[in-house]
């Protein structure tokens, strides 16, 4: 079948029916702007359960997505979408880049959630991105910016619960929006709506075991901390049966 986009950890389908995407969650890890290659054991079969797991939580509360439904272990069938070009970053403690950024140390807990912005580009380095900028350059419109990160601060509460119920804290996570491209199978009216995109995994979260502290996302391949396939395997295990 023929290829319509080929990421770093996915591959995008044209879908079964009009209006919709198959993507395919591939085993293959990257990190630090794709200078860190490794493949992850069954990877691609925990990121693909997990935010689909995670989708449906969301939309049972309320929150508009592209996932339509699970189509394999590996593949998810979703509404087609016009990426909002920005990376969406909410955090909860100091973590990664924003530690380096300002000189703080990791896990300091921010007086609230932030939402900060990145300019998907990789021959950039995904740079950080102000309000102003983005909407100078006509990537959002003032109103989808502003629900943009009503979502977003929406988003990391429910999901801040759904982790704390499983004894892991979210730190951060990043998350891509879209608008919604055709009618297909979304309801009439839907073109242009903001529906959240992408993917929600350990791959795109920090989450930090209640109590011990241990990082049980894509930091243990970043920084080579081992029990890479295990973390996943746990978190998966965890996302699924509700409970630690
Ligand atoms: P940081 O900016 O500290 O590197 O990342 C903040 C959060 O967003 C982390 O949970 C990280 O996994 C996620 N994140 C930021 N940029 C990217 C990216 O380009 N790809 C992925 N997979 N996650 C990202």
């Amino acid at each position: 079948m023929e290829k319509l986009y080929e990421g770093k950890a996915k591959i995008v389908y044209p879908g079964p029916e009009t209006g919709t995407f198959r993507v395919f969650y591939k085993d293959d890890a990257t990190a630090f702007n794709g200078q860190k290659k490794a493949q992850i054991g069954g990877k691609g079969v925990v990121n693909n359960k997990v935010s689909s797991e995670l989708f449906r939580y969301l939309e049972s509360h309320g929150i508009p997505t592209h996932f339509i439904r699970e189509l394999s272990e590996r593949e998810m069938l979703v509404k087609q979408v016009e990426i909002v070009p920005l990376e969406v970053i909410v955090r909860n403690r100091t973590a990664g880049t924003f530690s380096k950024r300002y000189g703080v140390e990791e896990g300091i807990v921010l007086k609230y959630p932030l939402v900060e912005f990145s300019l998907k580009n990789d021959a950039l380095g995904d740079p950080l991105i102000y309000d102003d900028a983005a909407l100078g350059l006509e990537l959002v419109n003032g109103a989808e910016l502003a629900r943009i990160k009503e979502l977003a601060l929406r988003i990391n509460t429910l999901l801040k619960e759904f982790f704390a119920e499983r004894n892991l804290e979210l730190i951060d996570f990043k998350l891509e929006f879209g608008r919604a491209l055709t009618p297909g199978p979304s309801p009439k009216g839907e073109r242009g709506k903001i529906l959240l995109a992408d993917e929600i995994s350990p791959d795109t979260m920090r989450l930090w075991e209640f109590g011990t502290g241990k990082k049980m996302d894509k930091d243990r391949f970043r920084r080579d901390l081992g029990g890479v396939e295990e973390a996943y395997q746990e978190v998966l295990r965890r996302v699924i049966g509700g409970t630690a």
